[in-house]
């Protein structure tokens, strides 16, 4: 089942780029809306062959080929063209089944409302036009059936129409299911992409200083609430200028993602490490007394003073050091921005003292 689910998402996402495209969701609409009618009006034919029923059988596979001739539209590129085809095509199929097989009293025009679920989804939601126009065109052709269409015919028992009625809901269940589903997924994979945006850096994809603050804050207020201390740290890379002047901006960059993926790896669990800027990065230590804060962020200079970064076409490799300034929570901080100010200051004599070292401020 899930496989088939896998399956059939492939297909509605033929000729994708990018997921969270509006015009795409727009497509992947069309397409599942065109893949499932392939689907139904197969199955409706084969089982009006077994029974011996010619016509309508012929009916129900010239219904499929419509639906994959608008699908090899869509996909082709002709999204306009394939997207307008399907509501003429299914009012068409619908009016034809009703007055010539099935009858109104077999509840088979209310297929029409999956064009209400089609116009929102398949068209541009500005200006909303097109979604009532697909609307209106539908509420036409249901009254058209309602108004003209024989109730029974000499197609169709009661049984019949009991199950065409059914197999109705079904489908069009089914649909508005799928075409939610394609909705739904759209908004969480743009919530999860905005999202991205918003809290991670683009270079080193750590948090942004945005995100690390945040959550800064949620580690002080916690500290604070749970009488427990807290730990901030700054850490500023040395002489860093001096590498984008020797040997570039991009090695720069190259190094500020090796130093990044060191920081993570060292990071413990429950730490928050972020970008804070430039060269300089902060790493938040909930529930840590200052003592296990400079024994954690020793480990971490060593780590990178001992980092060999290997830039493609240099034969020796760059080696950088760190600066650290560390801060902990006191009994009478107030803001968690005076700790981060505490630890600035530790950073700036760890500077002051020849670099590559931890510093506290216990001020
Ligand atoms: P110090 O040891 O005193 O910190 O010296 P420094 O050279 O590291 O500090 P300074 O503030 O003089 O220079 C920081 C440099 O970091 C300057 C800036 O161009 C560089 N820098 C900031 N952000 C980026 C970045 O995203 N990529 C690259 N390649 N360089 C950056
Ligand atoms: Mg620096
Ligand atoms: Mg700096």
């Amino acid at each position: 089942m899930s496989l088939l689910k896998k399956y059939f998402a492939r297909l509605a996402e033929l000729s994708a780029i990018n997921s969270i495209d509006v015009d795409l969701n727009r497509k992947q609409v069309v397409n599942i809306t065109y893949l499932l009618s392939l689907i139904v009006g197969l199955l409706s034919a084969v089982v009006f062959m077994v029974n011996g029923w010619v016509i309508e059988s012929t009916v129900h596979f010239v219904g499929a080929a419509v639906s994959l001739i608008g699908f090899a539209l869509s996909i082709k590129g002709y999204s306009r063209t394939s997207r307008l085809l399907f509501p003429v095509a299914c009012a068409t199929y619908i009016v034809f089944c009703t007055f010539l097989f099935y009858g109104s009293d077999s509840h088979f025009m209310w297929l029409l409302v999956v064009l209400a679920a089609y116009s929102v989804t398949g068209f541009r939601v500005e200006g909303g036009k097109a979604q009532l126009l697909v609307c209106f065109f539908a509420l036409v052709t249901f009254a058209f059936i309602k108004l003209f269409a024989p109730a029974t015919t000499q197609y169709v028992s009661m049984d019949a129409r009991l199950l065409i009625a059914l197999c109705t809901f079904t489908a069009s269940c089914t649909l508005i299911v799928l075409i939610a589903g394609v909705v739904v997924t759209k908004l969480r994979r743009l919530n999860k992409h905005l999202r991205n945006l918003a809290e991670v850096d683009d270079l080193t994809k750590l948090s942004n200083r945005r995100k690390v603050l945040a959550e800064a804050v949620n580690v002080f207020a916690d500290s604070i609430i749970n009488n427990q201390r807290c730990c901030f740290a700054i850490l500023d890379l040395d002489h860093f200028k001096n590498i984008n002047d020797r040997f570039g901006h991009e090695v720069g960059d190259t190094v500020l993602k090796s130093f990044a993926r060191v920081m993570t790896n060292n990071a413990r669990r429950g730490d928050w490490v972020g970008r804070y800027g430039g060269e300089e990065f902060v790493i938040v230590m909930p529930n840590t007394r200052i003592k296990d804060a400079v024994s954690v962020m020793e480990h971490l200079r060593i780590q990178i003073a001992d980092l060999a970064i290997q830039i493609e076409g240099h034969v020796a490799p760059i080696h950088v050091t760190t600066s650290i300034g560390v801060a902990e929570i006191t009994d009478d901080t107030a803001r968690y921005e005076q700790i981060l100010a505490r630890a600035d200051e530790a950073l700036y004599m760890a500077k002051n003292n020849g670099r590559n070292r931890v510093e506290i401020n216990v001020s």
